[in-house]
Parts: structure tokens; sequence; C-alpha cells
């Protein structure tokens, strides 16, 4: 190579380094009159987000709602252009807080973040230090997501049965939709503390999975789905419901006297077609939970427990891996119903 020509080809080439240093790859969605388009693409540093924190993420997951947002299927994301994604664990890579500092394992979930601020499916991302959880020791980056917002919401709704005083003694407690990623999580966490779990799902197929996860018994949730009575037999103690729609009008009617049912979802639908009987004859309670601007004190509560709760053998049984260049097709897949359990997407 003739010497100007080599100083030139070594110029371009550190250049072509430090802007490839400078990018990280990103899961993009747009929005025009036809509706959410996704593609990937290097972005630069400008585009990182906002916030005292920069991020390297490890990993992130496919979520129900991250399936709706990269799909267009609802009003998810508030503001386009975004990166999805409500969850992500990884490292930070630079700070201005001084609770957070360079290679600091993290987690973060919910806070709005592939909703209107930039979300998990991408390699670096900044983020305000208030929406970080520092990981416990025993948990990696990539369990932390293999957990999730899944199985951190379910432990949400344990915390949420254990509060309002559901014993294990008390008898059964029924998990909903328990092949998904919540119920799933619910199902192993409620069986770990020794409550007697029976599992409702329309997959009968994941019966031997839902038994290893626990549940002493796995009901088909034909019945439950449908239209039924407002006050029917009494049978649990207890019940983690991610469906909402007839499927938790049904459990309500089923509560035992006084007993509770912590409810997070909607996978069956918004509606909640039921009468206040329950409430008034039986005094049940129904504990709303939600994960996305949960107190960092319930959130620090939940990531403890689930450090020392869950087996690691239990979170494998529960997760998929995938690429990032896949998400697309693993929404497809989730909303088709088709995914059992967590999928867990490798960025870094
Ligand atoms: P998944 O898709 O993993 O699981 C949902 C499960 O619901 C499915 O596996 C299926 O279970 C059941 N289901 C699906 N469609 C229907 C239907 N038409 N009728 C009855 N049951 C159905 O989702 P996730 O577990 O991640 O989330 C579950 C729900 O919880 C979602 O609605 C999600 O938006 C919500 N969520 C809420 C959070 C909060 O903060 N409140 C946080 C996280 C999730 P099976 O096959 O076993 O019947």
């Amino acid at each position: 190579m003739v010497e100007g020509h080599r100083e030139t080809f070594f110029f371009y080439s550190r250049l072509v380094y430090y802007l490839e240093d400078m990018m990280h790859q990103a899961l993009w969605l747009d929005k025009d009159e036809k509706g959410t388009k996704a593609s990937f693409r290097d972005l630069d540093d400008a585009l990182l987000g906002e916030g005292e924190v920069v991020v390297a993420v490890e990993w992130s997951t496919l979520n129900y709602k991250d399936a709706l947002a990269i799909l267009g299927r609802s009003s998810v994301v508030r503001k386009f252009p975004m990166i999805p994604g409500i969850d992500l664990a990884g490292t930070v890579e630079s700070s201005d807080h001084p609770d957070f500092l360079p290679g600091q394992r993290v987690v973060l979930n919910g806070w709005g973040h592939g909703e209107s601020l930039f979300g998990g499916l991408t390699s670096k991302v900044r983020v305000p230090a208030a929406h970080l959880i520092s990981l416990p020791d025993a948990v990696s980056t990539r369990t932390a997501m293999a957990i999730g917002t899944a199985g951190y919401t379910a432990m949400l709704c344990v915390l949420a049965l254990e509060r309002h005083g559901v014993e294990a003694k008390q008898g059964e407690i029924l998990v909903t939709g328990a092949s998904g990623g919540v119920g799933g999580f619910a199902t192993a966490l409620l069986a770990r503390s020794e409550y007697q779990v029976v599992a409702s799902t329309g997959r009968m197929t994941e019966e031997a999975r839902l038994r290893r996860l626990g549940a002493v018994r796995v009901e088909h949730r034909d019945e439950i789905a449908k239209p039924g009575k407002p006050l029917q037999k009494e049978r649990w103690a207890g019940a983690i419901d991610s469906v909402g729609s007839h499927t938790l009008a049904n459990v309500c009617a089923q509560i035992r006297y006084r007993g509770t049912v912590a409810a997070c979802g909607l996978a069956q639908g918004m509606d909640f077609p039921t009468t206040v009987a329950p409430f008034i004859l039986r005094g049940v309670t129904l504990a709303g939970i939600d994960s996305v601007k949960a107190p960092h004190s319930e959130r620090l509560a939940a990531w403890s427990r689930l450090a020392s709760d869950l087996s690691l053998d239990i979170i494998e049984d529960m997760v998929n891996e995938i690429s990032l260049s896949s998400v697309v097709d693993g929404a497809r897949e989730l909303l088709e119903g088709r995914v059992a359990g967590r999928l867990l997407v490798r960025i870094g």
C-alpha cells in the first residue's frame, strides 16, 4: 500500500471503529398512517434516552405488553419513535448519580420504559437512577430477565396475598393463566411458600411443567372463562389472576369467605362483568397489582424474595431464549398464545 493511501486507510478505519463504538443496536418503533412499524437501527449516543445512568444492556425480555407495543395492537406506546421493552438488565457503563457506579449490575422493570421512555430492547440506554435497582449478588443479569416483569409481578401478587392474611393452611389457591409468564411464576412462588396451588390453563399439554413448578392440580380453563353466576360454591382461600374478564368475575364468585384475589392482568379482556355480591356478602378483597409504578421499597422487597425463593431449575424451566433479531416473530407467537413460559432476549 502506498504510504499516503495507508495513512488515509488507517484514518478511515479508526473513524469507523470510533463511530461503531458510538453506535448501538436497537429495535425501533415508528408510526405512520398505516400503523406501527418495527425495524432494527444502529443508533448513535445522541439517541440514548434521558437520565443520569447509561446501562449496557445484556438481557431483556418479551412480555405480553411488549408484544402489543411491537405489533401496534394497542396504545401501549405513548410516544413515537420508541425503543420498546419494559424490562432490562445489564451493567452500568457510566453514571452521574452517586448510587450507581460503572460495572454495577442493575435491573429495571416498568416505570414507563418501552411506553413513553426508551426501553430495554437495545444494547445501550440512558435511564433515570430512580428507575434502577441494584441486583442482589445471587441474581445474574440473565436470571433477572428470565424472571423479568412477569416474575416480579407474580411476587407482588404473592406479597399482596400475604399482606391480606391469606395463609397456606386456609385452603387451595387458584392461579389463572398458569402457563403464561406471570401465572407460571405465581405457581412456583406460592408452592415454594407451601400454599396448595391449583393451576388453571387452556393448555393441558403444559400439565407436566405446571406440576413441576409446584401445582397440586391442573384444571382446564373452559368453565372459569365462561360467563357465570355472581356467587358460586366457595372453593379458594385466595387467587392470583392475570386473565381478567369473565375469569376474574368467576374467581371472585368462588373465593371463600374473607379471601383475597390479587388481580394483575387482562389476557382474556379488560372487562370485569360481575356484581358487588362477593365483596359485600363474603367480604372478599380484590387487591389490584400494578408493577409499573410500584414504589421502590416494594420492588426491593420483591427482588429480595425472588432471590431467595426461586431456584435456578425453576427459572430455567420457564424460559425460552431468543435473539434481539427474533423479537418481532416472538411477539406474534406470544399474542397468538403459542408461547409457554417466558421469552428471554439476549442483547449483549
Ligand atoms: P402471557 O402471554 O405469558 O400469559 C397470559 C396467559 O393468559 C396465557 O399463557 C394463557 O394461559 C392465558 N390466556 C391467554 N388468552 C386467554 C383468553 N382469551 N382467555 C383466558 N386465558 C387466556 O402474559 P404474561 O403472563 O406476561 O401477562 C399476563 C397478563 O398480565 C397480561 O394481561 C399482562 O398485560 C398483565 N401484566 C400486568 C402487569 C401489571 O403490572 N399489572 C405486569 C405484567 C403483566 P393458559 O394458556 O395457561 O390458559
